[in-house]
C-alpha cells in the first residue's frame, strides 16, 4: 500500500515536471489561489461568521461590523477577479504553451524511435494516448492537486477552529467524515471494477461508432453486409454493457446509501440536534459559536468529500501519468554509429536473417541466410510472391530494423558503424505504403528542407517520375496544395499520381541508391511501361533496387533475386531465369498470359 502510494506520487510528479518546464509560473499562480480560497474558508467562513453573530447578539457598534464586512467583501472581490483572470486570460495561454512544448517533445521522441515500436500494439496505444491527451492530463493533475491542497488546508484550519469552539461536535464530524471516507473508497473500488469490465465493450462500441462516421469506411459500408455484422456486434456489446451495469447496480446502491445515511443523515442531524440543545442549555455558548458549528458541520463534510474525489481522480491520473512516462522513457533500440558514410560503392548482405520483434508471428524468421552484393550502378530486382520478405530486406538495408542474424555492409563496413542520418542520406526509398502530406507538391517532393531555389530540381524530379503531364494541369504548378484538408483549392490526386509524387521524392535529392517497392502498383500496364521508361532514363547512373510483381519491370534488371518464403531461391538475369524454368519462369508466364507480353 505504502509502496503503491509512493509509486503513484512519483508518477504524478513526473508529469508535473513538464508544467514546471514549459509554464513555470503556472504552479505559483494556482498555489496563490489555493491559499486565498483556504484562508477565505477559515477566516471568513468560521472566524468572521462567529464575530458577526456574536457582535449582533451583543449589540455591538454597527460601524465596526460594517467596516469588517467591507474588508471581507473586498477580499472576496479580489479572489473573484484573480480567479477570473486565471480562468479566462492566464490558463488558456498557459495551456497552449504547454500543449506546444509537450507535443513538440513527443513528436521528436516518436521520430527517433525505431519502426519496430510501431509494430507493437501496446506502444501504439501509449503513443496515441500520449499525443492526444498528455498535456490536458497534466493540467488536470495540477488542478486536482491544487484542489486537494486547498481542501486539506481548509479542513485542517476549520477543524482547529471548530475544536476550539466545540470539541465534541468537531470530533463527531471528523469521525463521521472518516467513516464516509472509507465507504467512499469502497464505492470507488466497485466503480473501478465496473469500469474495467466495461472497457473492452466500450472499445468495441467506440470502434463501431468510428467506422460509421469516418470517411475512410464510407465506401465499404455502402457495399456488402458489413453494416449488418457491425450492427449485430454493436447490439451484442450494448447488451453486455447493460448486464454489466445491472450486475454492479445493487453493490453501488448499498454503498452509496450507507454513505449517505451514516454521514449526512444520521451524523448531521445528530450534530445539529446536539448544537441546538447546547445553545439552549449552555449560556456560555454564543449564537456565533452555534452558527459556526452548523456551518462547519456542513463544510467539513464537503471538504472531506472533495478530498476523496481528488484522491480518486489522482489515482486515475497516475495510470495515465505512468503511460506517459513509459512512452517518454522508451529508448531507440537501433543505436547510432559514429562513422560518416562516404559515397556508395558496395552493399553486401552476408547471411542475413531476420524476425520481427512483435506481432503474432514473433520470432518467425521472415528472412533466412540472405547473401548477395550490390555494386555501384547496378539495377537489382527483387521478385517473389507476397510475404516472401522483399520489403523486409529493403527495410533492413535502410536500417529501419537491425538484422537478427548475419550482417549488412556498406562500402565494406557494417552499417551499424555509421551515423544513421549520414548513412540514410545516400538512400532514397519509395515504399509501397508511401504517404502524401497535406502540403504543396514542392514540399511533398523536397520534404522539410524545401527552399525556393530548389524549384528546378523539384520539377526535374517530377519529370523523372512521369508526373509532367499532370503538373501542367495543376492550377499553381508545384505550389499547388495537395489534399483538401486545409485548402478548399487543394487537389486530390489519383492513386497512380500520388505514387509518382512519392517516386519524385527519390529523385529530388542526390541519393546514390534508390529503392522502389512496387513503384508502379497503382498504374495500368501502359502507364507502367511509360513510367519504367522514364525512371530507367532518370536512374541511368544510379544504383537501383526495385521490388516488383510486374515482371515487365524486371527485364531491365542486371540481376534478379527470386524470393520464396524468406530465402533466395533463384538468381540471375531475366534470360537465365527463364532458361532455368523454375519459379521465376512460372511467375513470368502467368503474367505474360495475362498481359499478352
Ligand atoms: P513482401 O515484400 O515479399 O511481400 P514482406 O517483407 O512485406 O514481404 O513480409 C515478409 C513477412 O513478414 C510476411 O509474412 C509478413 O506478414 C511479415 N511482416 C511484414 N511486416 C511485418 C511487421 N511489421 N511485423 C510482423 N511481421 C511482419
Amino acid at each position: 500500500m505504502k509502496k503503491e502510494i509512493h509509486n503513484n506520487v512519483t508518477k504524478i510528479f513526473y508529469m508535473i515536471r513538464y508544467i514546471w518546464k514549459y509554464t513555470p509560473c503556472y504552479m505559483g499562480i494556482l498555489l496563490l489561489q489555493v491559499l486565498g480560497n483556504a484562508l477565505w474558508d477559515i477566516l471568513v467562513g468560521m472566524l468572521f461568521l462567529k464575530y458577526l453573530f456574536d457582535a449582533i447578539e451583543a449589540g455591538a457598534d454597527y460601524s465596526e461590523i460594517l467596516y469588517r464586512a467591507v474588508i471581507v467583501m473586498v477580499y472576496r472581490l479580489i479572489l473573484i477577479l484573480y480567479g477570473k483572470w486565471i480562468e479566462n486570460i492566464y490558463r488558456p495561454k498557459a495551456n497552449l504553451k504547454l500543449h506546444e512544448g509537450m507535443q513538440t517533445e513527443l513528436y521528436q521522441k516518436a521520430r527517433k524511435l525505431d519502426l519496430a515500436y510501431y509494430d507493437n500494439p501496446d506502444f501504439y496505444n501509449q503513443f496515441i494516448w500520449a499525443i492526444h491527451e498528455s498535456d490536458t492530463r497534466a493540467v488536470k493533475i495540477m488542478s486536482n492537486l491544487s484542489d486537494l491542497l486547498s481542501s486539506m488546508i481548509s479542513l485542517l484550519g476549520m477543524s482547529a477552529v471548530f475544536l476550539a469552539i466545540d470539541w465534541i461536535a468537531a470530533l463527531a464530524v471528523l469521525v463521521s467524515s472518516a467513516l464516509s471516507f472509507f465507504i467512499r473508497i469502497k464505492a470507488n473500488k466497485i466503480k473501478y471494477q465496473k469500469m474495467e469490465e466495461m472497457k473492452p465493450l466500450i472499445r468495441k462500441t467506440d470502434y463501431i461508432t468510428r467506422v460509421f462516421y469516418q470517411g475512410d469506411f464510407a465506401k465499404e459500408l455502402r457495399m456488402g453486409d458489413m453494416v449488418k455484422i457491425l450492427q449485430d456486434d454493436f447490439d451484442k456489446s450494448m447488451d453486455q454493457k447493460i448486464s454489466c451495469a445491472k450486475k454492479y447496480a445493487p453493490g453501488i446502491l448499498i454503498v452509496s446509501l450507507l454513505s449517505q445515511l451514516m454521514t449526512t443523515y444520521l451524523f448531521n442531524i445528530g450534530i445539529v440536534g446536539y448544537l441546538v440543545v447546547r445553545y439552549m442549555l449552555d449560556s456560555d455558548f454564543t449564537l456565533g459559536g452555534f452558527s459556526v458549528g452548523i456551518n462547519a458541520t456542513w463544510k467539513l463534510f464537503v471538504q472531506v468529500s472533495r478530498i476523496i474525489d481528488c484522491f480518486s481522480r489522482l489515482n486515475e491520473d497516475s495510470v495515465y501519468a505512468d503511460k506517459f512516462r513509459t512512452f517518454t522513457e522508451l529508448e531507440p533500440q537501433i543505436k547510432n554509429g559514429y562513422e560518416k558514410a562516404a559515397k556508395f560503392e558496395t552493399l553486401e548482405f552476408q547471411q542475413v536473417s531476420f524476425s520481427y520483434p512483435f506481432g503474432n508471428q514473433k520470432n518467425r524468421e521472415v528472412l533466412k541466410n540472405i547473401s548477395f552484393t550490390i555494386r555501384k550502378g547496378e539495377k537489382i530486382a527483387l521478385v517473389g510472391y507476397n510475404g516472401a520478405g522483399k520489403t523486409t530486406l529493403t527495410k533492413l538495408a535502410m536500417r529501419l530494423y537491425d538484422v537478427t542474424g548475419g550482417s549488412i555492409k556498406y562500402n565494406g563496413k557494417e552499417i551499424k558503424e555509421y551515423d544513421i542520418e549520414s548513412y540514410r542520406a545516400h538512400i532514397g526509398a519509395v515504399f509501397q505504403d508511401y504517404k502524401i502530406f497535406a502540403a504543396t507538391v514542392a514540399e511533398n517532393v523536397a520534404g522539410g528542407e524545401y527552399r525556393e531555389d530548389q524549384n528546378m530540381e523539384i520539377t526535374e524530379a517530377l519529370k523523372s517520375a512521369a508526373f509532367c503531364n499532370k503538373l501542367e494541369t495543376l492550377p499553381k504548378g508545384i505550389h499547388t496544395m495537395l489534399t483538401r484538408e486545409f485548402d478548399e483549392q487543394g487537389v486530390n490526386l489519383s492513386g497512380g499520381e500520388m505514387q509518382k509524387i512519392a517516386i519524385a521524392r527519390a529523385f529530388a535529392k542526390p541519393y546514390d541508391i534508390i529503392i522502389m517497392d512496387e513503384p508502379s502498383s497503382a498504374l495500368d500496364p501502359l502507364a507502367e511501361y511509360e513510367l519504367n521508361k522514364v525512371i530507367g532514363a532518370a536512374a541511368k547512373d544510379k544504383t537501383m533496387i526495385f521490388i516488383s510483381h510486374r515482371l515487365s519491370t524486371t527485364r531491365m534488371a542486371d540481376r534478379i533475386y527470386m524470393f520464396d518464403n524468406g530465402e533466395i531461391v533463384e538468381q540471375g538475369k531475366h534470360e537465365d531465369l527463364m532458361r532455368l524454368n523454375g519459379k521465376y519462369a512460372q511467375m513470368f508466364s502467368i503474367q505474360a498470359k495475362k498481359y499478352h507480353l
